[in-house]
């Protein structure tokens, strides 16, 4: 029985997440949640699964959502509060599914009780990468990737030796905008960016869809886990979403890993891992889908997937920062304070005054963090990325 601690439990993941759960109930039993705010799906959540511990995002929250769960279950908050959700004596899996650098700190804490991590929370990896995946290696802890690329990734490498591996293949649907002019992007709206052609997920990675920094994210993250160098990491747009990535071998066979655009499939395969978990969902139906295609992204008007590479290579806290700011412009673009293509520019100009250093601590990592969406936060107010 795998016994679960999930961060995120209100989001895209988390709630995609407690339905495979609650359909294999020999299977999975729930331990802890952490949200953030939505306390009325939150307290559905404890009545139908009841966790022994739950924490949202602050002491206010903490004190409304107490009004409407029972006593039996420990209600925390804050950090501290996600960090013990993840690290609960009775958890052997932690599902990290929270939105943002915020997963970092619980994702770590997981790995430092010797939890095996589920990793959905792709900015965990992208802000200090090193440091998680050495101290999992440290305690033998696993980490199994959600996002569906990774796990595609994950799934083809499978039996095969990382010395074989010529290199990773990243697929991208290319968001909603893949074949759009430069001067219709400009003046794309927060509704048209929320729209995603494939997928149905969280407000901000569908933002990053759209402007392709999700992908770049993915290539960090994917570095990370497999333990690979940035020229080994390559994208390729694929609009059907179908096959979700693909793995290059120094024969130069290709193996990739096809399936529906359904979150519930890569899920249920890192909870149940290493077993596969049936689901009940429809075959994939290749014979009416017809055709698969295949393009280069146009980094001109995707500058955001640039910039990630470049983050990569320069290393050290460069991701971190990259992350921060992206976070930071993606919410100022969802609040109308900056234009889309603005997003991409605060990046860059955050990264180009960002002075690296080695990441070696979680504090390195949060300070790094700090001081990226404080001088974001600056451009957005100043609305001065455009120049
Ligand atoms: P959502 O926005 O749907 O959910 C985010 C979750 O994080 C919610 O439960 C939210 O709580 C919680 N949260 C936010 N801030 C805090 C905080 N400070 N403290 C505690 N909890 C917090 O995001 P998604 O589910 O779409 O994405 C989650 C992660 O998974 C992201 O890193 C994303 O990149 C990754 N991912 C998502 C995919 C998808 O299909 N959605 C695919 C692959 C990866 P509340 O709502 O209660 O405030």
């Amino acid at each position: 029985m795998k016994k679960i601690s999930i961060l995120g439990s209100t989001g895209s993941i988390g709630v995609a997440a407690l339905d495979i759960i609650s359909r294999n109930p020999e299977l999975f039993k729930v331990v802890a949640l952490a949200a953030g705010t939505n306390i009325n799906r939150l307290a559905a959540q404890v009545e139908k699964f009841r966790p022994k511990m739950v924490s949202v995002a602050d002491a206010s929250t903490a004190r409304k959502l107490k009004d409407l769960v029972g006593r039996k279950t420990k209600i925390m908050a804050g950090a501290e509060g996600a960090m013990e959700c993840a690290a609960h004596p009775d958890a052997n899996l932690t599902l990290s599914a929270m939105v943002g650098a915020a997963g970092l700190p619980p994702t770590l804490a997981a790995v430092y009780a010797g939890k095996n991590v589920a990793l959905a929370n792709k900015e965990t990896l992208v802000a200090a990468g090193g440091l998680v995946m050495r101290e999992a290696r440290k305690r033998k802890v696993k980490i199994i990737p959600v996002d569906s690329e990774h796990s595609a990734i994950f799934q083809c490498l499978r039996g095969e030796k990382m010395k074989t591996v010529r290199r990773l293949i990243l697929t991208s649907s290319g968001g909603p905008f893949l074949r759009a002019a430069i001067a219709d992007m400009e003046k794309v709206t927060p509704e048209q960016a929320l729209k995603h052609p494939n997928w149905n997920m969280g407000p901000k990675i569908t933002v990053d869809s759209a402007t392709m920094m999700n992908k770049g994210l993915e290539v960090i993250e994917a570095r990370w886990l497999f333990n690979l160098p940035p020229e080994k990491i390559d994208v390729v747009a694929h609009p059907q979403s179908v096959i979700h990535s693909m793995v290059e071998f120094h024969d130069s066979s290709v193996m990739a890993q096809m399936g529906l655009p359904d979150m519930r499939t890569p899920i249920s395969f890192a909870l149940g891992y290493p077993e596969r978990t049936k689901l009940d969902l429809t075959s994939l139906d290749l014979a009416t889908m017809g055709t698969l295609t295949f393009e280069k992204p146009d980094l001109a008007r995707f500058p955001a997937l640039a910039l990630a590479y470049e983050a990569m290579r320069i290393g050290g806290s460069a991701p971190a920062a990259l992350n921060a700011a992206n976070e930071v412009a993606v919410e100022a673009f969802l609040n109308g304070r900056i234009g889309f293509l603005d997003i991409a520019r605060l990046v860059e100009k955050t990264l180009n005054e960002h002075k690296p250093a080695p990441i070696k601590t979680l504090a390195d990592a949060l300070l790094t963090d700090q001081w990226a969406r404080a001088r974001a936060r600056e451009f957005a107010s100043n609305g001065a990325s455009r120049q």
